[in-house]
């Protein structure tokens, strides 16, 4: 092949990372709020509270991620709007677009204000420490379904037996990078890399993983979260860790055909 084509050629392959295609899915939207919080700005007379909802910040964080991602894999978005989406209809989504890699976004809260950290989860239903976390806020799921039994059938699923080496592994590489830059220019704390079992990954049948970004019941770490910096920062860290996973894991393009 001519030299100037085969660049040409090469380009347009590493371009798109061999077709991998990523779904970003920020969490809540529409009626959904997920949590909420708010801090306070200014002091005396000028005081004021600014209120935030989860759904508003997974969305504007996910936005910069795939906005990041794009320029190297095809990244797509669960929701772009403030619309609610069922966690059935976001699983529905990754099937539709076939995507290899679902990236869930949300943000933490506890009933303790002084609470915060940011953690990793990756689909597991292995470990019995996974099965606390589906009583959890993120796992509130439309429709007539038992929740003993949508358990039990994640619980025995065989496709996320076989995708739980490819989640941890994912979340590992965007933990990874998280650490690299939350702790020393935020001073968020490390949570740690942690099993789950979240409905929403189970359903998308995929390597799967959530991240809780920080805690929105903290004053200290929303008002932090809610910076433009922020958000950068950590959607920045997040499309690293997805890019160093794919090269790593599709080095060779032989392996997607
Ligand atoms: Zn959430």
């Amino acid at each position: 092949m001519h030299k100037c084509l085969l660049t040409i050629f090469l380009s347009l392959f590493s371009l798109h990372a061999f077709a991998v295609t990523v779904l970003i899915d920020p969490g809540h939207g529409g009626d959904d709020h997920g949590a909420k919080g708010s801090y306070t700005v200014g002091s005396g007379k000028k005081k004021s509270k600014i209120d935030i909802k989860e759904k508003d910040l997974t969305l504007a964080i996910a936005k910069k991620v795939k906005e990041l991602l794009t320029p190297h894999c095809h990244a797509y978005l669960t929701r772009s709007l403030d619309n609610n989406l069922s966690l059935e209809k976001r699983a529905e989504v990754a099937e539709t677009i076939k995507a290899d890699l679902f990236v869930s976004i949300h943000v933490n809260s506890s009933r303790s204000h002084s609470a915060h950290g940011f953690e990793t989860y990756y689909l597991d239903n292995h470990d019995d420490a996974a099965v606390r976390k589906v009583e959890e806020v993120e796992n509130k799921i439309s429709g007539g379904a038992g929740e003993e039994a949508i358990i039990r059938q994640i619980l025995t699923d065989l496709v996320i037996s076989r995708t739980v080496t490819s989640s941890k592994a994912l979340a590992s590489s965007i933990h990874g990078e998280l650490g690299k830059v939350l702790p020393k220019k935020f001073k968020l704390t490390d949570r740690g890399l942690r099993p789950g079992l979240f409905y929403v990954l189970a359903l998308s049948k995929r390597p799967a993983v959530l991240l809780e970004a920080g805690f929105l019941s903290n004053e200290k770490e929303l008002a932090k979260m809610n910076s433009e910096k922020f958000q950068d920062e950590y959607a920045r860290a997040v499309a690293e860790g997805i890019k160093k996973f794919i090269k790593t894991r599709y080095k060779s393009p032989v392996s997607l055909f």
